[in-house]
């Protein structure tokens, strides 16, 4: 690994020259393409310079991941379990050096990036075990002396595309599983966050996972991830997941498509949060502020359309406006009371500070807080960080919002939110299942009929009850519906139908040919005269 000085952000830490891994090795650092990840706190701070791949390395990557395939997919599957009880026995020893890089590379607050090396230690607790499970059946036959049995296999090479904001528990959710399962892969981390990506691979090596089981190409994502897309067409990849926004996911669903595979595709959420009448309007406060700015509100649960019974909505909206101009902003490298730190991205924060248009001249819609960039002469209170240097933005909050406006229909992925004011629970409902996403969504009611009907009637494939929208654990499903995804689940022992295909097998001990639906012989001593007056009909 080679490290450099950073003569601007020095006391963040050095600056790295990353580079792809393929087949074991590290390659491309010379690479005359190059693209850099900066600090979003302090743009100074050069966190590394990374090749951006081109379609030879995907193909290169994939010709040493269908290769390390012959072997990895032999090898006992309680034995890669014992490798993936490793690189979470070596994530548990790393995680504060870990958690201080991801906040460092993507901003996110130091508790929140020690929760996600949390949730990788957590995924690989989880499979380690299931190598000593991958359970298949005995299944009883319709003939004599015949057995039959069903078994998982593997599926091939991988290819996972992620996102930037989850760097490092989502590709955990799906490496983990995926070389569990016996699957080799390749990866195209997020551009946001290649830093994260070289120090996951490192820990891969550390713990002994074999050379060409896990491939890394770096990379943007018109020019690597599109090459790792068109792998598909090339017959060099046999399973896709990707991670991001909506838009990307449907076309990654089309190639996936034209090929007859099944893609894993968690894309987009436009969350709703349902606060009834009779809730406890100081617990939901708590829950739609964590839920709306947690992260900077660049989470795909982050809460989008806040949708509060009438009877109770002044009350909730003064004390969460007042609740969002408390929030600390800030340098979270810096601070650990920091309640979101900066935009990931410029072009996050663009988007941001964009999507106050969309409210523009829309009748009855008032902007209750105008979120900005901060800068030196508006920074609110308690500002801890550089506001020049920095992608910082202040909370937005629009109250007088209707589900049908362009405000509440579109993912801004920001710390944004749309009061939408409901006189009954089929209004909110109506609203909640308004949108053309279905990732997560909550409700607060104390109500035993409404919560069980809004169980029944939201369409997402994540609620909680008096809870956030956000939130995940590792042996839990993890997915949405519509513009959310595919309805494949990340977690748990739902995701290993996802890197597995069903094999059934027969054994015939009879010693002749005995076919299955004609020569049972319970078939051929059926009393037919029973039925003879139908024949009449045929
Ligand atoms: P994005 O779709 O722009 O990028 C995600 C990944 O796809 C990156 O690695 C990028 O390089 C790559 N990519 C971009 N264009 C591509 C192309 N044409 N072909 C192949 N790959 C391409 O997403 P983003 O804006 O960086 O991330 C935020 C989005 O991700 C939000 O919509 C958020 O809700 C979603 N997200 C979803 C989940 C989930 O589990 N459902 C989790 C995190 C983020």
């Amino acid at each position: 690994m080679r490290l450099r000085e950073n003569p601007h952000g020095s006391r963040y830490g050095k600056t790295l020259t990353g580079a792809h891994f393929i087949g074991g090795k590290f390659k491309g650092e010379n690479a005359r393409d190059k693209f850099l990840s900066l600090n979003p706190s302090y743009l100074k701070d050069v966190v590394g310079e990374f090749p951006v791949g081109t379609e030879k390395d995907v193909e290169e990557a994939c010709l040493v991941a269908r290769e390390a395939f012959k072997k990895w997919r032999a090898t006992p599957a309680p034995l890669r379990g014992e490798i993936v009880g490793k690189i979470g026995h070596l994530l548990r020893e790393q995680k504060e050096m870990l958690s201080r890089l991801i906040t460092r590379e993507i901003g996110k607050p130091l508790r929140e990036s020690r929760g996600e090396v949390q949730e990788a230690i957590d995924t690989c607790a989880f499979f380690q075990s299931e190598g000593r499970r991958l359970y298949g059946q005995t299944v009883p036959s319709e003939l004599r002396n015949k057995e039959l049995e069903t078994y998982r296999r593997p599926l091939g090479v991988c290819g996972f595309i992620t996102a930037g904001n989850f760097p490092f528990a989502v590709p955990s959710w799906k490496i983990i599983p995926a070389i569990l399962c016996g699957n080799t892969v390749v990866w195209k981390p997020s551009e946001d966050a290649p830093a994260v990506a070289h120090s996951f691979i490192n820990v891969l090596r550390a713990a002994g996972l074999p050379d060409g089981v896990v491939n890394m190409v770096q990379g943007t994502g018109p020019v690597t991830g599109a090459a790792v897309v068109a792998a598909i067409d090339k017959g060099l990849i046999q399973k896709i997941s990707f991670t991001g926004s909506s838009q990307v996911g449907m076309k990654i669903g089309e190639v996936a498509g034209r090929n007859l595979q099944i893609p894993s595709l968690e894309l987009g959420g436009k969350n709703p949060m349902i606060v009834m009448d009779d809730a406890d309007v100081d617990a939901a406060v708590t829950g739609a502020v964590w839920a709306a700015y947690g992260t900077a509100g660049q989470r795909c649960t982050s809460l989008g359309n806040l949708i509060l019974h009438k009877k109770i909505a002044d009350k909730f909206v003064s004390k969460f406006v007042k609740k969002a101009q408390a929030l600390v902003i800030g340098d979270p490298n810096l601070r650990e009371d920091i309640s979101f730190g900066p935009m990931i991205s410029e072009r996050f924060m663009k988007r941001y500070l964009e999507h106050h248009k969309l409210a523009k001249k829309v009748k009855g819609i008032k902007c209750l807080l105008e979120g900005q960039r901060i800068t030196d002469k508006n920074a609110p209170q308690g500002f801890a960080g550089d506001a020049k240097n920095g992608l910082f933005v202040s909370p937005t909050i629009y109250d007088g919002v209707s589900i049908g406006d362009a405000l509440a229909q579109t993912e801004v992925f920001g710390p944004t939110v749309n009061v939408i004011r409901i006189s009954d629970f089929d209004e909110a409902i109506a609203a909640a299942n308004g949108t053309k996403y279905g990732l997560s969504s909550a409700i607060y009611t104390n109500n035993p009929a409404i919560r069980l009907r809004f169980k029944n009637e939201i369409s997402a494939g994540m609620s909680s009850i008096n809870n956030s929208t956000t939130g995940a654990e590792a042996h839990l499903p993890f997915g949405g519906t519509g513009w959310s995804g595919n309805g494949t689940r990340e977690s748990g022992v739902w995701v290993i139908d996802a890197y597995t295909r069903w094999h059934a097998v027969n054994i015939d001990d009879s010693g002749g040919l005995q076919l299955a639906q004609i020569e049972t012989e319970e078939a051929a001593e059926g009393k037919a005269e029973d039925l003879s007056g139908l024949t009449a009909l045929a």
